[in-house]
């Protein structure tokens, strides 16, 4: 009888159908010049190590992050010795992390089956944000409404919030984008307790009421929501879109790859099976395209954020050049103010920068268009944390992270109010 009700508890549960990753660890290796860059570079790329990138290597002697799969555990420890490569382990046990979000989520969906409120302290499936922001709407229906604007590769619908006191009529506005890579799932988390927060505070907190009394703000929590439901039913660590690559066995391109800005340049590939694949043109991926079109038909966007993680870095552009944007020094000064901000709430630091002398070239990606077309307040946050969990950031820093994550917006939100253009 214990057995069958354990194969039930299997069959219930997607995640235990999920990919495994036992005795895989997270191997943070240090580069100190070009020449430790391109052994590193050659480690990457290489197919048999079965490595996976979660902080790539950089032109600027950034630690880079790699996930080495137990079964090429020896042979990458040699190659980084003889190559005289210095690294340490950040995650001994990979499994053990994941095993831990699960029962947590587990746990929290349990509650709030049974009638508790949706709990902001959580990871979610899409289904329940989506739930959520209805709820949210209908909290609010004065304030806030869910808007469709597309549907994914996989057919699922793609939902915004819109935050609006404008009573239907046009107005200026900003873009808050969130989940554009699947895997990072605190970003999603904080977009969505930044939508509640939106609500709870208009007309209690005056910088958000006067922020709403002049533009109006979209939220898109979940701009990546194939894979998102597959990075919790297949593959925890899942970064790209779900479409399939005629003539590849690789599915998927990189959605922050995918955006028509210096398409196809530096820090992107052509190759299918790579995680930076950009796709077979710009906007290839539905999940962009539809972003883009609806940013395109409004018309008076004047702010883009895009919320990944992780590193603690606010970023603005370019990625795809080392060249200066031509508003770097407001874009430099307001990053600033944000960040300094962000760490007035707990002290987390974050590095501020250009994306492209601060981590690394990146060609196709959103802000860079958003720049490129005239959105002038462009930036990208990558969050919580520095590598300690990495993209397995446990549950219970989704709060303090949004709470830090949110004092930093207001900072660029109330700019953007101050300095419509
Ligand atoms: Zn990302």
């Amino acid at each position: 009888m214990r057995w069958l009700l354990f194969f039930g508890a299997l069959i219930g549960s997607g995640v235990c159908s999920r990919d495994k990753f036992f005795g895989d660890q997270v191997f943070r290796i240090n580069v100190r010049n070009g020449d430790e860059i391109r052994k590193l570079t050659q480690l990457v790329n290489s197919d048999h190590f079965k490595l996976n990138v979660w902080k790539s290597p950089s032109t600027f002697g950034r630690p880079v992050d790699i996930l080495v799969p137990s079964v090429s555990l020896l042979p990458v420890k040699s190659f980084l010795k003889s190559q005289g490569l210095d690294y340490s382990v950040t995650i001994e046990d990979l499994q053990a992390l994941l095993d831990n979000e699960d029962e947590e989520m587990k746990h929290n969906e349990g509650r709030e089956r049974s009638g508790d409120n949706f709990n902001y302290a959580s990871y979610h499936s899409l289904e329940a944000i989506y739930h959520e922001m209805d709820s949210i709407a209908t909290d609010f229906p004065e304030l806030a409404s869910r808007v469709k604007i597309g549907e994914t590769f996989e057919k699922r619908p793609m939902y915004v919030l819109k935050f609006s006191t404008g009573g239907g009529k046009k107005r200026p506005a900003i873009w808050l984008n969130a989940g554009i890579h699947s895997r990072e799932w605190i970003s999603q988390a904080t977009a969505i307790w930044t939508a509640r927060k939106i609500v709870t505070d208009y007309q209690k907190d005056p910088a958000v009421t006067s922020i709403l009394k002049k533009v109006d703000i979209f939220l898109l929590p979940v701009a990546n929501p194939d894979g998102y439901v597959y990075t919790q039913t297949q593959n925890r660590l899942w970064r790209k879109t779900r479409s399939r690559n005629p003539g590849s066995r690789c599915i998927g391109a990189d959605p922050n790859r995918n955006w028509n800005a210096s398409f196809a340049g530096e820090g992107a590939s052509d190759n299918p099976c790579s995680e930076v694949y950009h796709g077979p043109h710009p906007n290839s991926e539905v999940e962009v395209k539809s972003v883009v079109d609806f940013i395109q038909n409004h018309g008076h966007f004047k702010c883009f954020i895009d919320l990944h993680s992780y590193s603690q870095l606010l970023m603005y552009p370019y990625g795809y050049t080392v060249k200066k944007a031509p508003d770097a020094e407001e874009l430099d000064d307001v990053a600033r103010s944000a960040a300094a901000a962000l760490a007035s709430h707990s002290g987390t630091k974050y590095q501020v920068g250009p994306t492209c002398t601060t981590v690394y070239p990146a060609s196709g990606s959103s802000i860079d268009w958003a720049y490129d077309n005239g959105i002038k307040y462009a930036f990208t946050f990558e969050l919580r944390d520095t590598g300690h969990y990495g993209f397995l950031l446990p549950a219970d820093q989704i709060i303090p992270t949004a709470e830090e994550t949110w004092l930093g917006l207001k900072t660029i939100m109330e700019h953007v109010r101050d300095n419509l253009y």
